[in-house]
């Protein structure tokens, strides 16, 4: 039986038929994030142990406790933001569902939702279920800044919240502390509320400093920040993350979150609770890890045809391959998996109109023989 799709646009993602193909050809694959090497051997042995110490039913549906507690000793720690564990951090199952809540819990039918292009693949998804309707607005060619005029002159009467991601994936760019009060501003003229997806917060470079929507006075009033223990911690397949939003913002929220998945994992909870507890400087040290490899990369790609601007945040760099060849980004990520062996992210299909831009993203969260060989073998095309 045929039904009419609610989503008639949408296929199988790119990261789900990129990571096919390249296994397929059996290439490098520098496609979908995620890091080739495993998470700290301390965080495998407490989930372990928790599993098998019978820590296997549901957790209260906001969250542990002792994981919520440990959520805000880091945000102040890191950010120097006060939280109330109880009232403004939930727990959620990646991310990817907490960001789904909190557009639906928030975007009514005919509601416009800002986005800006290029944009992660979940949220215009999440912004048409919920009814409302995706507004794109694109960031500046080449360095993927915001152009606020361009952002304020795309607020309607409709326009109820607008999704803001930095570090940004798939570009790398991060928002200044200029941007947010831009963004701040911008979201108490017109009343807006905000999604602010800051999964890659502590993957920042060359000195720069993440800035969290929560530190700033009328932002924290009004988003919902994500963040994912995935990039943090190295597991992306624990599919783990957590919001934090003011108490109002919160119990909405948690209203649809309690019926899209009720709880994230138990045992994933206890073992990161522990971690963080023994491990609190742990996330600080990512980001030297993480510029080491982007240099690592980019420094071996020194004698190809790419042009290549090293990212200010992520695990991913972009790759301008336009003095190589003006094959379609899609095609080429395509083509080059089956040739060369390796395969990437074509940028265009993040954007709702793609530029005349040539760009393929690779992540850098892989073993440095694997960045290593990628690179000879993008030096030789
Ligand atoms: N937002 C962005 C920008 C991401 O790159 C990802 C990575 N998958 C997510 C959200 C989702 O994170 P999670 O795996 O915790 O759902
Ligand atoms: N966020 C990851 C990326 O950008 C992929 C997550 C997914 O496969 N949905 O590559």
């Amino acid at each position: 039986m045929m039904i009419d799709s609610k989503l008639p646009r949408v296929g199988t993602t790119i990261f789900t038929r990129m990571s096919a193909l390249a296994s397929e050809h059996k290439a490098l694959n520098l496609s979908q994030g995620f890091p080739d090497f495993d998470a700290p051997q301390a965080l495998l042995e407490a989930m372990a142990r928790h599993v098998m110490n019978g820590h296997n039913q549901y957790a209260p549906m906001a969250g542990l406790p002792a994981l919520r507690e440990q959520i805000a000793a880091q945000l102040l720690r890191y950010r120097g933001v006060s939280c109330d564990p109880d009232s403004e951090i939930t727990v959620v199952p990646g991310a990817t569902e907490g960001i789904y809540c909190a557009i639906t819990a928030c975007v009514r039918s005919g509601d416009e939702v800002i986005v800006l292009d290029p944009c992660y693949d979940s949220y215009e998804p999440a912004i048409a279920l919920a009814g409302g309707r995706a507004i794109h607005v694109p960031l500046t060619a080449h360095n993927f800044g915001v152009d606020w005029q361009r952002v304020a002159a795309a607020v309607t009467s409709r326009t109820r919240l607008i999704v803001v991601n930095s570090p940004h994936n798939p570009s790398g760019a991060a928002l200044s502390s200029d941007d947010m009060r831009q963004l701040e501003a911008l979201a108490e003229r017109h009343n807006l509320l905000v999604v602010s997806d800051e999964v890659y917060e502590h993957l920042i470079y060359d000195g720069r400093q993440h800035h969290s929507a929560l530190q700033f006075p009328a932002l924290r009033q009004r988003s919902f920040a994500l963040f994912s223990f995935g990039k943090t911690f190295s597991v992306t397949g624990w599919k783990t993350g957590y919001c934090v939003a003011p108490p109002a913002l919160t119990a909405e929220l948690r209203k649809v979150h309690q019926f899209v998945c009720f709880v994230a994992v138990t045992p994933v909870q206890l073992a990161v609770a522990d971690f963080m507890a023994a491990e609190p400087g742990y996330a600080g040290t990512l980001a030297a890890f993480y510029q080491r490899k982007r240099d690592l990369f980019c420094d071996a790609l020194a004698g190809s045809r790419f042009r290549v601007a090293p990212s200010a945040g992520t695990y991913f760099q972009l790759l301008d391959y336009s003095a190589i060849t003006p094959v379609a980004d899609q095609q080429l990520a395509t083509d080059w998996t089956r040739e060369h062996g390796i395969a990437s992210i074509p940028v265009s299909v993040f954007y709702d109109e793609p530029p005349d831009q040539h760009y393929l993203r690779f992540c850098f969260a892989k073993s440095d023989e694997v960045l290593l060989q990628a690179a000879e073998r993008l030096c030789e095309i």
